[in-house]
This record gives C-alpha cells, sequence and structure tokens, in this order.
C-alpha cells in the first residue's frame, strides 16, 4: 500500500505551516514541510510513504501527473492553505482522473473550515480537523496525543532543499506544542489547533533534536504557538541542553508577557538566537480590540530584557487593525523602530477564514487568492499597500539595521555578507 503526502505546484513558493500561510517572499525561503512529515511519520507504520513537496522541489503539474501515473497510491494527504485552495483542488481533480481508486484528504485550515460548506467528488474528503486523526484512523489506531507521535520521518525530504536565508543553513521544524489559549481576533491558531495548550515533554524534544542532528543538521525552529508559555518545560530543554553541552542554534516565538530575564538567559546560553514577538500595534486601544491581551509597557520591558541577554528579536505588526486610522498606523510605524528591534515583518489586517476577524466582516465575494498579507480586503478608506511599503522603509533603511546586520554578522560568520546583500537587494525589488 501506498501513500503520498503531497503539497501540490503553485505559482509562488508558499510557507504551507498551519497558522502560516503566506508567500516565503521576504527573507526568501520555505519551511521544512513539519506536518507533511509528521504524517508520513504516523502513515509508516502500514503504508509505503512518498513525500512530495513541491513548494521547495518546484516539480510542475505534468511532471507531478507523470509521477502519479506510475506510483497511482492509494491515498494522499493534500496540504492546503486559503490562498492556494483553488488550485490545490484543481490539481487534486487533475490526479484523481488519473486513478479513480486514489483516496484524497485535504487538510488545513481552509479545508477545515469549508470541510462541510464546499462540494468534492466522491473520492475528495475536506478533513475537518486536523490531518493527525486521518492518518492514525488508516493504520488503524485512535487519534494520539502529541507526546505519542513517533519522531518526524525527516528522512523522506532532501533537508538540503530548505535553508535559513541569513545563514544558508538546513535547518529543522520541531514541534514543541499544540493550541493556543489566547484568542486575538486576527489569528486562526485557536479554530485550527483549538484552545487547548498541549506540551511536548523536554525528553521528546530532545530525541527530536537528536534525530536532526543525527541528519546533519544543527540549526532548529521550535515550532509552537507561544514556546516560551511554560517555562519550567523550557527551562527544563535548555538547562539539559546547557549541561549535555549539546551545540544546537535555534530560533522560537513567543509572547512578550510570557518572558522573563531568567529565562531569556537560560534560552541564549542553550543556543536561542532569535525570537519572534507579536507585536502588532503601538496602540492600546487597537491591542484591546483585537483582544491580544498585552499591554503596551510589557512590551517595551520585554524587548529590552531580550536585547540585554544577547537574543536577537523579531517584531511582527499589523496595518489596518479594527479600531485604527492613518495616523495610528503611522505611530505603529515609527515605535516599531524605536523598540530596539533587529528585524520586523509589517502584515495587512487580513480576514483568513477561521479568525474572528473574518466572522465579524462577514466580506461577500473574498477572493481567498488575494489573501496574502499584500492586499487591503477589508478598509477602502485608507491606503494600507502604501503604508505597507513605507513601513518596511522606514524600518530597514536607517542607521538601526547596521547593528543588526553587525550581530548577524557575528553569529553567522564573514560567510553572511553575500547573503544579506542579496536579501537587502530583493528587499527593495519588493518596496
Ligand atoms: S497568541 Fe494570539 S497571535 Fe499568537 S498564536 Fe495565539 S491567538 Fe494567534
Amino acid at each position: 500500500m501506498l501513500a503520498w503526502v503531497l503539497s501540490p505546484p503553485f505559482k509562488k513558493q508558499m510557507i504551507k505551516e498551519g497558522r502560516c500561510e503566506q508567500e516565503s517572499n521576504l527573507f526568501g525561503t520555505v519551511f521544512p514541510p513539519l506536518t507533511m512529515v509528521e504524517i508520513a511519520s504516523i502513515l509508516k507504520q502500514k503504508f509505503n510513504v512518498k513525500v512530495i513537496d513541491t513548494m521547495a522541489s518546484e516539480i510542475n503539474i505534468e511532471q507531478l501527473k507523470i509521477k502519479f501515473k506510475s506510483d497511482k497510491p492509494n491515498c494522499v494527504f493534500v496540504n492546503t492553505t486559503t490562498p492556494t485552495f483553488k488550485n490545490d483542488l484543481n490539481s487534486v481533480n487533475c490526479l484523481s482522473k488519473i486513478s479513480e481508486k486514489t483516496i484524497f484528504y485535504i487538510y488545513g485550515i481552509h479545508a477545515k473550515y469549508f470541510s462541510n460548506k464546499i462540494k468534492t467528488n466522491k473520492n475528495t474528503i475536506l478533513l475537518n480537523s486536523m490531518p493527525y486523526k486521518k492518518a492514525y484512523e488508516l493504520i488503524g489506531l485512535k487519534n494520539q496525543n502529541l507526546n505519542n507521535f513517533p519522531v518526524p520521518s525527516w528522512d523522506l525530504v532532501d533537508l538540503k532543499q530548505y535553508k535559513i536565508p541569513i545563514k544558508n543553513k538546513p535547518f529543522l521544524l520541531i514541534r514543541t506544542s499544540i493550541g493556543c489559549p489566547y484568542s486575538c481576533t486576527f489569528c486562526t491558531a485557536p479554530y485550527y489547533y483549538g484552545k487547548n495548550y498541549e506540551q511536548k515533554t523536554a525528553k521528546n524534544i530532545l530525541k527530536e533534536i537528536k534525530n536532526g542532528l543525527d541528519l546533519g543538521v544543527n540549526e532548529f525552529l521550535f515550532y509552537s504557538e507561544v514556546f516560551t508559555l511554560k517555562k519550567k518545560i523550557v527551562m527544563e530543554l535548555c538547562n539539559t541542553l546547557i549541561e549535555k553541552n549539546i551545540k544546537i542554534n535555534w530560533m522560537c516565538n513567543s509572547r512578550v508577557d510570557t518572558i522573563d530575564f531568567e529565562l531569556l538567559n537560560t534560552m541564549k546560553k542553550s543556543g536561542c538566537w532569535l525570537i519572534s514577538y507579536g507585536i502588532e500595534s503601538s496602540s492600546q486601544k487597537e491591542l484591546d480590540m483585537c483582544s491580544k491581551l498585552i499591554k503596551i509597557s510589557q512590551t517595551k520591558k520585554s524587548i529590552i530584557l531580550t536585547k540585554k541577554s544577547g537574543i536577537m528579536s523579531i517584531g511582527h505588526f499589523v496595518i489596518g487593525l479594527p479600531g485604527s486610522n492613518k495616523s495610528s498606523i503611522l505611530s505603529t510605524i515609527k515605535y516599531s523602530n524605536k523598540l530596539g528591534l533587529d528585524f520586523a515583518y509589517f502584515y495587512l489586517a487580513t480576514p483568513f477564514p477561521g479568525s474572528e476577524l473574518y466572522e465579524k466582516l462577514k466580506l461577500k465575494q473574498l477572493d481567498y487568492s488575494k489573501i496574502n498579507y499584500k492586499s487591503n480586503l477589508i478598509n477602502e478608506n485608507l491606503d494600507l499597500e502604501s503604508l505597507q511599503k513605507f513601513a518596511y522603509k522606514y524600518f530597514y533603511f536607517n542607521t538601526n539595521t547596521i547593528n543588526s546586520i553587525y550581530k548577524l554578522v557575528k553569529i553567522s560568520g564573514i560567510n553572511a555578507i553575500p547573503l544579506l546583500v542579496n536579501q537587502g537587494l530583493n528587499m527593495l525589488k519588493q518596496f
């Protein structure tokens, strides 16, 4: 019996990992396909499995059809996102004509949201839950909790295809938890993963680090909605890395209200070099309106502490949140620059199906392929696209950037300079 786990071809390279559904444009990378190899590791207990990630290998639909014709797999798990959904369904329809016995399970937030709203042919199923449940069902087991998942089958993909752009080194994702107890209105995480925060033990995370090291990778992104939510586990993980002298470099995401200096200091000593924070806005009113449950004073304090610990930081901002206007957006842009962050992303507020923002706006005839954080879909009175371009220029073209480049070169070595120049030029082309 043969199973495929597939990310169908698309006109652009995309990040397609749960709530992260966006073009891989700014720093030019696609994520190693974590959920795809997790599904593969479950299915492997009963199937031969192939993982085909066209986001990285750039196979076109004609080449895919040829492979499919020769394999005729029994089932295919298809990774979809909101902007790629129409295209992914077209690819599935093309393939299903070649082998009518193949069952296609399409998974992702868009599939879940529209599972009982879109009609598909009888062999194409939109999964109304995360894909693990169906994978376990196919091998005759009931759904397992995160700590019983097998180690992801990274051996089924070519790891050389996935590199951290500013370092040009292969990296892996390690899922350290599933779920988010918060309810930020622009985010799909609570809808997709649920509000229950299921934490992987430090022992199991270490097992996956070891697997990565065995595959020759020592750069990791700890993939979690809020990696630092359970301080005790993070401390245990970091202290073990330090005590056992396990040399890795790692990144994570966090919330500014879940860190303190003791934690940051230990994280730094264990190899953490970069933290992503969802900062969103400089306006307390906007933060409150989107249920962020964060105070501006916490943000300032935590970025200072992060800097003091020697860890670099990325801030994520949302332009055009409900309650915003041109002046509050400009204040957020100026604020992004004053905080002492090393990098920043500026997203346009985007109504992804599954988010509260989508439910509130109830937009009619939304073109889902335009859901890309760069199209203004919610506020016709403001030129959000121009404000977004201005934000990038304002943040990156100033003397702070020279400081961040200096820190990066210290971390990555002199070889990072041509890569940084290249990425700077890419950025210039876009904005
Ligand atoms: S904290 Fe908010 S933005 Fe972050 S994953 Fe949870 S709901 Fe989403």
